[in-house]
This record gives C-alpha cells, structure tokens and sequence, in this order.
C-alpha cells in the first residue's frame, strides 16, 4: 500500500469505515484523512481505517493519562474480572473476527486465523488470572525496620504492532499492561487493523473511557508521534529490527524503557538420526509456511546432515507440493497469500537474487506465477532452495515469505557456528533422538527460544523474547508482564518511631 489511496474495486466483503477509538469516542482522523485497507486475496479495498497523525495520537495519550489514576487504584481483581468478561463477550465473534483476520491479511482461515483468534481469547482469560499476582516481597533487614517492595505500573503504555499475526500480538499488549494497572495507547498496522478494531470494539463494552485507545495510520506519521510523546511512560514495540531501533531511539531521548520484539533469521537442526517424515512435517511447522512463512520465529535456514541431506530433502519437496496455496477463505487451502504488494515484490526480489546466485539449486517453487487464478493475489508458493551457504543474502536476511534455505553440515561444533552466525536470535529447532546432542545443541544456540522436535507456536506462560538484534524484554507470562509492565519501589519503614 501506498501514501496514496488505491484506485481499487470493492471487495464483496467490503466492511466500510473502520474509525479508531479515542478515549470513549470512535473517531476519524483530526485532518479527515483516510487509509484504504487492501485484501490481498484479491487486491480490493476491503474498508478504510483513519490515517491518524500527531494530533489524534496527542488526544489518545491525553485520554489515558486521564483514565490512569483511577484505572489504577481499582482493585486487581475488578481489573481481572473485565478481562474475563471480555473473554466470554468475544468466544461468539471469533468467527466473524477470523474471516476479517484472513481477508485483511491473507492467512489461511482453517490454518491460521481461527487460532490466532482463539489465542485472543485464551490470553485475555490467561491474564485475567494474574491480575493480582503483582505482588512485592519483604526484605528481613533489621526486625526494626519494615522494607518492603510493590510493583507499581508505570503509566501511559505506547505499543505499536505489525501486521502478521495483529490479533495475537495486539492482544499481548493490552491485557498485560491493562490488568497490571497502566493505561494503554496501541498503534494498529496499517496493512492490518480492521480484525484489531473488532476486538476493540468488544473491549470498549467493558472497559472505562480511556483505558484502552486505538490509533490507527502509518508508522512514520502515528507510530512516530507516539514515540515521541513526552506523555508516554513505557514504549512496547514487536515489529522489524529497523524499526526497533529507532523505536530505542526515541525511547532514550527520554530515558523512557523499552520492549521490542524485533525480527529473526531462525535454524533448524536436522542430525543424522532424524531423516523421518515426522521430522519434516515438524520443520514445515516451524518454518511456518503455513503462514507464508510470515513469522518472526520462521526456522528459514534449515542445517541438514550431509548424510541424510539429499534423501531429507527429497521428503520436504514432496510434502511442500501437496500443500494447497489458495483464497484464505476456503476451508480447503493450506496456505494464503502475502500480505500486501510491497512484501511480495520484497519476496519475489529474495527469491530472484536467490536463483541469481552462483551455484544456486531450486529444489522447489521460485517466482510465482503470472496468469491463473493465483495471480489474480499475492501469492506465493514454497521455495526451497537447496545446497545454500550460509554466507549468501538469502540465508543472511529475514525474507518474511515463504523460503527456505536448505544448508548441508558435518560437524556439531561447526553448525552450532554457522546457526550463530547472525546478528538475529530469536529461535532455534534441534531434531534428533540423540538426547545429548540435542540439549547440548539446545543450550549452544543463542536464541531466546529453542526446540526440540517440535516446530510449535509460542505458548501462553513462557516468556517469549530474543536474544542479539532479534529484542530486549520478554512477554507471553508473568514474569513478561512483570518485567514489561510494572515497576519496583522500595518502602522502607522506621519501626521504632
Ligand atoms: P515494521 O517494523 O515495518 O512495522 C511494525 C509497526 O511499526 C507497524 O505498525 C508500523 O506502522 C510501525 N512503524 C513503522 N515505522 C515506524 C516508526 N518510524 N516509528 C514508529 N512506528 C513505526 O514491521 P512489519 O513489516 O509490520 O512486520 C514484520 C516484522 O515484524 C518482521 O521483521 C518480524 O520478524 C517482526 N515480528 C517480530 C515478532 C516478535 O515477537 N519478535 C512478532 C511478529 C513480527
């Protein structure tokens, strides 16, 4: 998508205007500007969202810092007790929400967006439980004096997300930093935010005038703003690497903290032992192609045994070709499509530099086709390229599509190397029966999050986070919200006056 707004035909799912919600009013932008959100199924325009600028973001923060102090003084437990509310007021909307999700997006209904809808659920009631577990502790210094701790939240939360997985992602920002007691300004993608505002909407039916507010626009105009805003306590970010540093920069001209969850350029670990179909169908999973591979955790540089190298492909290739890549409302398609066409010309350029380079093997796919129902879309298939060094562009840069980067090894020491070889570490995947190589493996890779044969999602408890440029803080848990969202003061208490 562009600055300009598109000249395209409405979809037949069109849904209208979607405005953003500003203290208790859904409201367009201040300037009356508008932004045509595409499905990329179809390249429609599926609705319009408001392109909000400085002033909308200034009357946001201004709405939750309004709502704070008495947001804050509630008890825990009434902060709790919304979100399960919620919880139960969404479970008969999380269809409609789902076919929003795919529409807008492009990931496959059957595959994706009824579970990122359901994740929604499940982390508003998941939270909702630990609304009072923001607990201090005592500090035995002396029996005259009481010392002791609280965990305070800090305020004004500024949270910007992407568009790959909004629903998931949006939802583990609002309700660990709302039932910990802050007040939250949340800026939507502009690929992606109508699946967003419909959860909202359900939101706004329980939660006080202020507590949570949505804005959404561009990242340059809206997302800078927020960052920007000297209202702002706490800037949480997931989006790209690039982005993330510049969300750090603006975060330390005001010493204000700052959680992102950035990019990643994952490994899996094929050992020798591990040439079984289990095993493959595990590292389609965890490159996630059945999100066009569209995920921060995508395990896209794949080290296989030189031993079993050509025998482990052969299973990959025929697996990945009866995968149905198709409309992502049709219950029938494994795959969908790219969200927009700046990431599948972004994609496409991979994927040609790939076939461009010296000694290049594509096992599998390449560009997508011209003509054909799949062109009427951004669609893409499953690219393998096979025989890859570690060293070239496609195995060194996060594509964001659906490609993977097959590389032979021989040694342990030597693909532990290789997979840390990045300035990413988000994720890792060790396949094996050998159980001391895979945990030595597991506890050499410098990622946040490894696996053992498995290829799953983040799972709601764990403290999910990167190591290196893939991010700084941790979410998903208690201790995610903990560390992400309050903050320790000491009261120490003189006992003998
Ligand atoms: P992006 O960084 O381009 O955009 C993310 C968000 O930031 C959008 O809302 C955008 O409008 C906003 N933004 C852009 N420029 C901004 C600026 N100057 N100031 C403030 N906000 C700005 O990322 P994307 O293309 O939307 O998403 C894909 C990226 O997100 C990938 O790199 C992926 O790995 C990463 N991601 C990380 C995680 C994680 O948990 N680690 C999860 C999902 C996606």
């Amino acid at each position: 998508m562009t600055l300009q707004q598109t000249s395209a035909p409405l979809s037949e799912h069109h849904v209208g205007d979607a405005p953003m919600l500003i203290g208790a009013a859904w409201t367009e932008a201040a300037d009356g500007r508008w932004i045509d959100v595409e499905s990329p199924r179809d390249k429609t325009v599926l609705g319009r969202v408001p392109r909000g600028g400085a002033e909308d973001v200034a009357r946001a923060v201004t709405a939750a810092a309004g709502a704070f102090p008495g947001w804050r003084d509630r008890r825990p437990k009434d902060r709790g007790d919304l979100f399960r509310q919620i919880a139960d007021a969404l479970e008969p909307e999380q269809e409609r929400i789902a076919r929003l999700l795919s529409l807008e997006n492009g990931n496959a209904i059957r595959t994706q967006s009824r579970g990122e809808m359901q994740f929604v659920v499940d982390c508003f009631r998941y939270f909702s439980g630990l609304a009072g577990e923001a607990k201090g502790e005592s500090i035995p210094l002396n029996p005259l004096v009481l010392d002791y701790s609280r965990r305070e939240p800090l305020g004004v939360v500024g949270a910007i997300v992407p568009w790959n997985a909004p629903l998931m992602l949006s939802a583990l920002k609002i309700a660990p930093a709302l039932v910990s007691g802050n007040t939250l300004v949340l800026k939507l993608a502009e690929d992606a935010p109508l699946a967003v505002l419909a959860v909202v909407q359900v939101c706004a039916r329980f939660l006080p005038p202020g507590v949570l507010n949505v804005v959404t626009g561009y990242g340059r105009e809206a997302g800078e703003a927020l960052t920007s805003h000297p209202g702002v306590a706490k800037l949480s970010f997931t989006g790209s690497t690039a982005v993330g540093r510049r969300v750090m920069e603006k975060g330390a001209e005001r010493i204000v903290p700052v959680s992102l969850e950035l990019g990643g350029k994952s490994p899996q670990i094929v050992f020798p032992d591990a040439d079984e179909n289990w095993v493959v169908d595990g590292t389609i999973a965890g490159m996630r192609f059945f999100r066009q591979g569209q995920s921060c955790t995508a395990g896209s540089r794949l080290f296989i045994h030189e031993t079993v190298f050509d025998s482990f492909l052969d299973k990959l290739v025929a697996k990945l070709k009866a995968l149905r890549v198709g409309d992502p409302l049709d219950e029938t398609s494994d795959m969908g499509t790219i969200v927009n066409g700046r990431q599948f010309d972004r994609v496409c350029e991979y994927v040609a530099s790939g076939i461009d380079h010296p000694g290049a093997d594509v096992a599998l796919g390449g560009l997508p086709p011209t003509d054909g129902p799949l062109s009427r879309g951004y669609y893409l298939k499953p690219t393998v390229f096979a025989t890859v060094d570690n060293s070239w562009r496609i195995a060194a840069e996060e594509i964001f599509g659906p490609v993977v980067c097959a590389i032979p090894w021989k040694d342990e020491e030597d693909v532990v190397r290789m997979a840390n070889d990045t300035h990413y570490g988000l994720a890792g995947f060790v396949w094996t029966h050998d159980l001391g190589a895979a945990l030595r493996t597991a506890h050499a890779l410098e990622a946040g999050w490894v696996q053992v044969n498995q290829g799953g999602g983040q799972v709601l408890g764990q403290s999910y986070g990167g190591f290196k440029q893939s991010g700084i803080g941790r979410e998903f848990s208690l201790e995610g919200m903990l560390d992400s969202y309050t903050q320790r003061k000491h009261v120490s208490v003189n006992l003998e006056r």
